[in-house]
């Protein structure tokens, strides 16, 4: 089977998928992992189906290697955020499309990667491959919502079938275009979350008379501060590197420009002469942040209360706890706000020097020659929290060759979600070869020949740079220039 045949194969399963309304709450999710069932079962998979809670569905299926490394899990959810039909284009279950695109909650997020990974393991089965790893497919309920009826459920009650060494999930492995450069970050890592109820006390009294010692006044204040202030500037290793690598294929004053965003006395200048969109996703990745997302105080037009609440939806960068995290957060609110903590996650952040990051660069890069591979911090966080604590090193890659001025990640949870089609058809094809290389044991010939190709250049593993062997019509100005001394 081509892989042409392929791609459109998958485009068939991810409308079907997209058709299936799974808005969670209440997620539903239930038809869609029975869709895949039969459509596993019919190539001879064997796969389980897990009901979480009432019409709550969790599918698993595996291809089995001869285990002598351990498996690789092709993790995805199934569930997807509300979507309001009147602002749609196309309505939002009916898998339709328009203009080289098709439309559908979820058709990024992340019913594309359901298709995607279901194609790779077909194709994988149907070729007969001897496999080293086991391929494991997992479609989970329940990830907008946190992922207790998903991925959380499986971690805790049914690890033995989603036990592996890497998984590949969300939120990676998309064409990201910086004046004229070519990139597609992979997610290695991911902020924590440090939800918080943040407490001020004050004086009650009569609303007639101002009262600049009330609780509410106390709160105005310090959020004000939290706004204009923020929380220090702190450039992980990972942005750095991130940074580092786009910066280096730029312009001289461009590259000035965007080392300035590493320094505390530069970084506020030089985020303010970005794009606005740009300039907020930056931040975040440089940031701890604590957004105000519910308000509460008083019940009387008249009565000033005595105290008022803020929730914050606190998120913090990797190396740092909830102690640190509270610390900085006390010292801008000021000493009389009352800090709870209500749900912490850990950040995470794993290694992009592995022989799987090394396979998706070397794929991506055959495919997309003048591309770089960068390896990034995700300012949200994912199902991987829940992976993690099974010990699998996760990474964001469900691939997509997307047009790069599209904009895209404003449709994710937004208006008119839609995936075009070739940038699809491009994502099974290379997420199939991903699997395939990496799990499976190479032929003689083809040992010797990337053997070959690692003797060559040496600099590729574990490094950004250096795609000149690749692509020799890359012209000299554009070759990449080695990070800096100082990075
Ligand atoms: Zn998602």
């Amino acid at each position: 089977m081509n892989d042409m045949t392929l791609a459109r194969e998958g485009l068939e399963h991810l409308k079907a998928l997209l058709a299936f309304d799974t808005t969670n709450p209440p997620g539903n999710e239930m038809p869609a992992a029975e869709y895949l069932q039969k459509a596993l079962q019919a190539e001879g998979f064997e796969p389980v189906l897990i009901e979480s809670a009432d019409k709550r569905g969790n599918l698993v299926a595996r291809l089995k290697g001869d285990g002598s490394e351990k498996p690789l899990l092709l993790l995805s959810h199934l569930d997807v955020v509300p979507a309001q039909a009147e602002n749609w284009d196309l309505p939002p279950f009916a898998a339709e499309e328009k203009d080289g695109y098709l439309y559908g909650r979820g058709a990024l997020d992340m019913k594309q990667m359901t298709a995607m990974s279901l194609m790779a393991l077909l194709s994988a089965k149907r070729k007969g491959l001897k496999l080293k790893r086991d391929i494991i497919f997992a479609a989970v309920a329940d990830e907008e919502a946190g992922g207790k009826l998903g991925a959380e459920y499986l971690v805790e009650n049914n690890p033995e079938l989603i036990e592996a060494e890497f998984a590949l999930c969300e939120m990676g492995g998309f064409r990201l275009d910086v004046r004229g450069h070519t990139f597609f970050p992979v997610q290695v890592a991911e902020r924590g979350c440090a939800w918080c109820k943040v407490q001020f006390l004050g004086e009650p009294g009569h609303g007639s008379i101002p009262n600049p010692d009330s609780a509410v006044s106390k709160m105005t204040r310090a959020l004000t501060r939290l706004e204009k202030k923020g929380l220090p500037l702190h450039p992980t290793d990972i942005v750095r590197e991130f940074i580092s690598s786009v910066a280096a294929k730029q312009k001289t004053h461009v590259r000035t420009a965007m080392k300035a965003l590493l320094s505390p006395l530069t970084s506020r200048m030089a985020l303010s002469r970005l794009e606005k969109e740009q300039a907020r996703v930056f931040y975040a990745q440089l940031h701890s942040t604590a957004v105000p997302t519910i308000l509460r105080a008083g019940d009387k037009q008249n009565v000033i209360p005595g105290q008022a609440d803020v929730v914050l939806d606190g998120r913090v960068l990797p190396g740092q706890t909830w102690e640190s995290f509270k610390k900085e957060l006390q010292h801008v609110l000021g000493r009389e706000a009352q800090i709870e903590l209500i749900k912490w996650a850990e950040p995470l952040v794993y290694s992009a020097d592995t022989p799987l990051f090394d396979v998706i660069r070397r794929v991506v890069i055959e495919r997309v020659p003048e591309a770089e591979v960068v390896p990034y911090l995700l300012t949200g966080f994912t199902d991987a929290k829940h992976l993690d604590k099974l010990g699998i090193v996760t990474y964001g890659f469900s691939p997509m060759n997307n047009d790069p001025d599209e904009k895209f990640s404003r449709l994710v949870h937004g208006h008119n979600e839609r995936i075009g089609i070739d940038a699809f058809s491009w994502g099974v094809e290379t997420l199939t070869e991903v699997v395939e290389r990496f799990c499976s044991v190479p032929s003689s010939a083809k040992a010797v020949d990337s053997l070959m190709e690692e003797m060559l250049e040496p600099e590729r593993a574990g490094n950004a740079s250096g795609s000149k062997e690749k692509d020799p019509t890359l012209p000299d100005g554009l070759a990449a220039e080695p990070p800096d001394a100082e990075d």
